[in-house]
């Protein structure tokens, strides 16, 4: 588009926090918006699968939906011989067996297509299936900005595999913004595993800091580059600030305690939109961590 910026550089950016309700959709839509102007090929990709609700900011049409499947167990009866091995193999309760009636059963709902009772099975007695787990749907706004929602089936036990899907359908794209899962478990690591760098976000409060906490130990264990960003700075205690810097991590910035912002948020307004100050601010962080952490030569 006339105006932006091939980038020679790759860099994806999750932002993401220990419990949800911190701002980190506020955050990545107005990031996202502030910097697709600027630079081509970028997208804004929703890894929460389980509740996808960046779209909901813009006026997007469905340019096209992914099936994503997984793997899950058939029991042959006539080959099985109700051992129980698969049953004990597998970590997530989803074999049900009773020998002694000779009953077996697969509950899909349960399953995480690992593979593990297909090869416990000595009988070959197990075949596999795909089965529908959710979808990956890619997006266009009328101006061109590129959106792509995870979003698993319900029902579906894990969203990890449509989290995996998500991610390689922006394989292409130099510029990725991601809006993570909350929580630091399988979704929220599936999501960051893919980022060079995490934007943790944050409140003042108790909770916020417990959260932040929890957050921080989960990617130093994984080696990540991140940063934190208080939002709603004004409205609790300094623990947070205090914690930041005796672990000497980067405050990125604050974003002020303000009705006006809350209004936009909640009547579904994209605040980069609405503030340019804020605007200006997203891009500021967007560009520092551009300037230290994007990978030379893009991946296209
Ligand atoms: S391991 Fe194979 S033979 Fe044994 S109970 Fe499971 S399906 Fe049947
Ligand atoms: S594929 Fe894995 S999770 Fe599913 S039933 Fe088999 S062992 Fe259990």
């Amino acid at each position: 588009m006339e105006g932006k910026i091939l980038t020679d550089k790759s860099l994806k950016i999750a932002i993401a926090s220990g419990k949800g309700g911190t701002g980190k959709t506020l955050i990545s839509t107005s990031m996202f918006y502030a910097i697709q102007e600027k630079y081509e090929n970028s997208v804004l990709l929703d890894c929460d699968a389980e509740e996808p609700n960046s779209l909901l900011f813009f006026d997007a049409s469905l340019k096209e939906s992914l099936k994503v499947v997984q793997k899950v167990p058939v029991i042959d009866t006539d080959k099985c011989v109700y051992c129980g091995k698969c049953h004990d193999y597998c970590e997530y309760n989803a074999i049900f067996i009773i020998p002694p009636s000779r009953i077996i059963k697969v509950i899909e709902e349960l399953c995480h297509g690992c593979g593990a009772c297909s090869v416990a099975c000595e009988y070959d007695a197990i075949i596999e299936k795909d089965t529908e787990v959710g979808r990956v749907n890619l997006f266009v706004t009328d101006n061109g900005m590129n959106l792509v929602e995870a979003r698993m089936k319900s029902g579906v036990m894990s969203p990890v595999p449509v989290i995996k899907a998500a991610h390689k359908s922006t394989s292409d794209k130099d510029i990725v913004i991601m809006d993570s899962p909350p929580g630091t478990s399988c979704p929220f690591i599936q999501t960051v595993v893919e980022a060079d760098y995490v934007i943790l976000v944050t409140e003042p409060t108790p909770f916020g800091l417990s959260d932040l906490k929890q957050s921080v130990n989960t990617l130093k264990t994984m080696h990540k580059q991140y940063g934190v960003v208080i939002n709603r700075a004004g409205l609790g205690d300094t623990k947070v600030y205090d914690y930041l810097k005796s672990e000497n991590i980067e405050l990125l910035a604050e974003i002020p305690f303000d009705k006006e912002i809350a209004i936009l948020y909640s009547t579904g307004k994209i605040v980069a939109a609405h503030d340019d100050n804020l605007k200006a601010l997203f891009m500021k962080i967007f560009e520092s961590i551009y300037n230290s952490y994007g990978n030379s030569g893009n991946q296209r």
